[in-house]
């Protein structure tokens, strides 16, 4: 198991990633007042874990899945939290994916203005991403992550015991933020081409999720809240691949960004951020998860959401990170018009 410390300004945070991390969680909750956040499915494999681990507290079980993460499970969660009278010193512990994560998170955040929080992440993508780096969120009015806080939970226990019951098909979703991360760090990349053959292997899961949380934790202590830019480095893939998960909703999240670092890797090549042989690299390991691009319906209106993300400045303007070298990338602002048109083009050639 590796220690991984997170500092930024708000309030250190520590990692603990690998197995035997979910064992330590007796010393961290030991004596607090805990209240425990999880999901239907989550519960429903884990519930003997959660009564063994989190000593009788009281656990607020929601419906699992993306369309869940809205106001109405934060007001349950936050009801049950005050039912249960937690007070400014309890701790809220979020046991399950991104959605149980990112929405326990804004609770913490919000409950008395802050308890603490303790995220115990049960997928690789929320291992390997989301518990780690403090942004919760809930979506609304079909925008994504629109409504949320930066919070640092006080610990995040990563531990690959809880990939074991894990689909098939979210370790994919995982894989699609770990081949984002080599994207943006070279020795990871590395890591990512010598092991090619071993991404659905637990192993090597537990490795490089320990790889990708200290390159985030790196990023996070730079830039907590997304001022400087550099933060935004993290959203590479994303730009298409929210546009394309409010529209079509079908695939979750992973496998989305999967598909938008795909077109997006194209989009690089065509306004020359980006050499074809290192493109060419990138859609080689995510052709290894990835193995069929899906036929897209309306793909133009589909791109024409991502004019509601987080990163664009002007009116009528598309931010894209894009992959420039190894290790290295770089920022494209195109117009709606340009960058509608190149998703069009992408994607009608890909089909
Ligand atoms: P998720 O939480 O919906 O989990 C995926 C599915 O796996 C769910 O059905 C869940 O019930 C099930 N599940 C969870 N743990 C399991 C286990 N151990 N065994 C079997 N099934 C299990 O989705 P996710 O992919 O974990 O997370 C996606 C979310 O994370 C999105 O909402 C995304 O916006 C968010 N996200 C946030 C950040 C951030 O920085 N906060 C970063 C990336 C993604
Ligand atoms: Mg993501």
């Amino acid at each position: 198991m590796q220690t991984i410390a997170l500092n930024t300004k708000s309030r250190p945070s520590t990692v603990l990633c690998g197995a035997g991390a979910a064992k330590q969680l007796d010393t961290i909750l030991d004596g607090k007042d805990v209240f425990v956040v999880t999901d239907e499915n989550v519960y429903g494999l884990y519930k003997d874990f959660i009564a063994e681990n989190f000593g009788g507290a009281p656990v607020c079980v929601l419906p699992a899945g993306e369309r869940h993460k809205n106001r109405h499970s934060l007001f349950t969660i936050l009801d049950k939290m005050l039912q249960a009278r937690l007070r400014r010193n309890s701790t809220l512990v979020a046991f399950g994916g991104g959605v149980v994560g990112d929405m326990g998170g804004l609770a913490a955040s919000l409950y008395m203005r802050g308890i603490h929080a303790v995220q115990v992440p049960t997928t690789l993508l929320a291992q390997v991403d989301s518990s780690v780096g403090g942004k919760t969120a809930i979506d609304h009015r079909g925008v994504k992550n629109v409504i949320g806080t930066f919070y640092q939970p006080e610990y995040v226990v990563c531990d690959p015991l809880f990939l074991r019951t894990l689909p098939q098909r979210e370790l994919k979703c995982g894989l699609g933020e770990i081949i984002k991360t080599g994207a943006l760090d070279a020795k990871i990349l590395d890591k990512l081409e010598r092991n090619a053959e071993r991404f659905f292997d637990f192993s090597f899961l537990e490795e490089i999720t320990a790889d990708c949380v200290r390159f985030k934790a790196g990023v996070v202590e730079k830039d907590e809240c997304e001022r400087s830019g550099l933060r935004k480095c993290l959203n590479m893939g994303h730009t298409t691949g929210h546009a394309l998960e409010l529209f079509y909703k079908r695939r979750s999240h992973g496998e989305y960004v999967l598909i938008g670092m795909l077109l997006e890797s194209y989009i690089a090549e065509k306004f020359d951020i980006c050499a074809h042989d290192y493109a060419e690299e990138l859609r080689a390991l995510i052709g290894k998860v990835l193995k069929r691009v899906p036929r897209f319906e309306n793909i133009a209106e589909a791109a024409g959401l991502a004019l509601y993300d987080k990163k664009n400045q002007g009116e009528n303007e598309v931010s894209l990170i894009l992959p420039a070298k190894r290790g290295e990338f770089a920022e494209l602002r195109l117009t709606d018009e340009d960058y509608i048109g190149s998703v069009e083009e992408i994607a009608g050639g890909l089909a």
